[in-house]
């Protein structure tokens, strides 16, 4: 069997296309306020490309640059104030934080109707009560479009996350189970991962860990999404071992070019919905 190759650029070329479209008819002009702190060179390219995005589909975006060195309490003061500020519909505090601050202490200062990353404790909490008002972060919320995109049947189905983060697995997990999943949870601690997860039907993989799933892991027919993004002597590469792996799938996402780019056009899909639900 030759698995498709789920195209991440492709989809989130349709995504950004339609954002786009509902942008021109929205009496508003959707605007994402940017902040990085420090002067970590991938997280200013990161930035810069999610500015870029946005000016694609049309929403403005403000930036804000912070010295490494910034006052917690500055940091603070210039959250508070674009949650104040009526222009800005959406807060991307580019993350991770310089060491001496600790994000979390951040996070929980946005205005949850301005968490364009759906990171507030009070966004995860409206995601577990499936209410349609959360802010779903992007990397999971593009999952599921992933997913759709490869006709993936989630009602009924047996799902396996591999990770928990907050960023990533927690809300994944919540969305398959909110779409009538039956859903299994692996960290760490996980028995046998192998066994476990040639039980998915859809295996998602969000880990940290180069090759980690290999072909002898996954189902024959599964459907398997590579969240993870490693970088190596041998560049860019997934959590998931795609040969092998693509040999037993149904379909499958490649890194580079599979979540990724859906993680960016989730955002502008969360700042346009943000800009809805304040105007
Ligand atoms: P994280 O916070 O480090 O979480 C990693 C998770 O993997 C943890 O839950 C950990 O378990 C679990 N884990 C570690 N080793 C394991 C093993 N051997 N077997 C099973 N589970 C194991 O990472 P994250 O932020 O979720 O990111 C995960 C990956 O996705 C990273 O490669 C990251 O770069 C990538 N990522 C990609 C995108 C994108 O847009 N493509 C976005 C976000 C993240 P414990 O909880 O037990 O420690």
């Amino acid at each position: 069997m030759s698995a498709e190759i789920i195209d991440g650029r492709a989809v989130a070329a349709r995504v950004k296309e339609e954002v786009a479209r509902q942008v021109a008819e929205l009496p508003v002009r959707p605007r994402l306020a940017t902040v990085l702190v420090g002067d970590d060179p991938a997280s200013a390219i990161y930035v810069r490309m999610k500015r870029e995005d946005c000016a694609e589909v049309g929403i403005e975006s403000f930036h804000h640059e912070v010295d490494a060195d910034v006052a917690p309490g500055a940091l603070a003061r210039l959250l508070g104030h674009l949650n104040e500020d009526e222009r800005v519909h959406g807060i991307l505090l580019q993350l991770p934080l310089p060491a001496h601050l600790d994000q979390d202490d951040f996070i929980v200062l946005i205005d949850p109707v301005k968490d364009v990353d759906g990171l507030t404790a009070a966004n995860a909490g409206l995601l577990m009560q499936d209410r349609e008002e959360a802010m779903v972060a992007c990397t999971p919320a593009g999952v599921i479009e992933l997913l759709k995109e490869a006709g993936a049947e989630l009602e009924g189905t047996r799902a396996v996350v591999i990770g928990r983060s907050i960023l990533v697995g927690k809300p994944l997990a919540q969305l398959l189970l909110a779409a009538n999943a039956t859903v299994t949870h692996c960290h760490s601690r996980t028995r046998d991962l192998p066994a476990v997860c040639r039980e998915a039907d859809v295996l998602i993989a969000a880990v940290g860990s180069p090759g980690l799933v290999t072909g002898d892991m996954v189902r024959e027919g599964a459907v398997v999404i590579d969240v993870g993004t490693n970088r190596t002597d041998a560049g860019l590469v997934g959590d998931v071992d795609f040969e092998s792996a693509k040999a037993r799938a149904r379909a499958i996402t490649p890194v580079p070019g599979g979540v990724g780019p859906m993680t960016r056009a989730m955002l502008l899909v969360n700042t346009l919905r943000a800009a809805r639900l304040q105007s």
